[in-house]
């Protein structure tokens, strides 16, 4: 699951770009809903940084107990990022950073930092527990370092909202942040629905758009598929864009590409995590075949 895979290659791949590997200082860590973090990172290595789009993924690297920075294998001349990437497995375990997937909320460039919301999932009574990247976030001080891959258009699948006759968004509460910044880039007057997915009224948070937005909560343990399946959808062709709990993206592309008859090439899914198991977990036999649907894809 956290390995980076290529999209593809070129077929006449140009000269290797530097690996988008850096080292970043907490400047900023403060609630903005009861459960979810904003974490303002800085520091000389995002001189020169730039953005390109809404969604911009990236792995964040988090010091291993005792450590007080991530130790990150030094990127090679080549730029290889496989080779990169063989060296960090290298790395024996009990130093080997966490390495988690985040989102770029926001990106200041006159202030040189970029900001990264983390849903602060586990707690009492959560049968999943937290991770360590949950854990980094709830205690971060300015200062801390974190390491931060990407985020490289190589790995991600461009998202264009403004697409379709209309947009549909799903999002549950940890991917608000990445779903906040596909909203922001609605173009003027598109119509969207998102559905926001959260676990109560406090994590609904404020989606500036020049789109023509209705937004749709849910809360706690509603099932999403069952809502959707409910509403009337708006005529016309419809870019999608769902992000969350793994099972829960599968049910709702699913029901929109065989019960709705929407174009599963206009579905945009990614699986955010999944119950039960970390990120460091290996891909389940459904993950193995909706990788596989998605290399078909294209
Ligand atoms: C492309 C991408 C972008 C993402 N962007 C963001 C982002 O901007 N902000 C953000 O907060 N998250 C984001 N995520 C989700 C985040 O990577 C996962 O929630 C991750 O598992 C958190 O790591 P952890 O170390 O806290 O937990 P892990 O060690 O991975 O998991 C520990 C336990 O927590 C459970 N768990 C993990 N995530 C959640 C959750 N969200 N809700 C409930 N239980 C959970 C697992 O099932 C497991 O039992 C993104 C994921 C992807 C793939």
């Amino acid at each position: 699951m956290p390995q980076p895979s290529p999209r593809s290659e070129p077929a006449h791949a140009p000269a290797p770009l530097p690996l988008p590997l850096r080292l970043l200082r907490v400047v900023a860590n403060r609630l903005i809903t009861p459960r979810m973090r904003r974490v303002t990172l800085g520091g000389s290595d995002l001189e020169g940084f730039t953005t390109a789009g809404p969604d911009q993924q990236v792995k964040l690297y988090f010091p291993r107990s005792g450590q007080t920075e991530p130790v990150l294998p030094a990127p090679g001349p080549d730029g290889d990022v496989m080779r990169w990437y063989a060296s960090y497995s290298a790395l024996p375990e009990a130093t080997r950073p966490w390495m988690r997937s985040y989102t770029l909320r926001a990106h200041d460039p006159a202030a040189g930092t970029v900001d990264i919301d983390f849903f602060l999932h586990g707690g009492a009574g959560d049968p999943d527990g937290e991770g360590p990247a949950t854990r980094w976030a709830r205690s971060a001080r300015p200062g801390d370092a974190v390491g931060m891959f990407g985020p490289s258009a190589v790995f991600a699948t461009p998202v264009d909202p403004g697409s379709g006759d209309w947009t549909l968004l799903y999002a549950d509460a940890c991917a608000l942040p990445a779903l906040a910044t596909v909203v922001a880039a609605l173009p003027p007057g598109q119509r969207a629905v998102a559905y926001v997915h959260v676990p109560d009224a406090a994590e609904v948070q404020p989606l500036p758009t020049a789109g023509q937005l209705t937004v749709r909560p849910l809360y706690g343990d509603t099932s999403a598929v069952e809502v959707v399946r409910a509403d009337p959808l708006p005529d016309g062709r419809p870019y999608v864009w769902l992000a969350g709990e793994a099972s829960a993206v599968r049910a709702l592309r699913r029901h929109l590409v065989e019960e709705r008859g929407v174009d599963r090439q206009a579905v945009h899914f990614t699986g955010y995590w999944r119950r039960r198991l970390t990120q460091d977990d290996a891909p389940t036999t459904e993950d193995l075949a909706e990788a596989r649907e998605r290399l078909a894809a294209g």
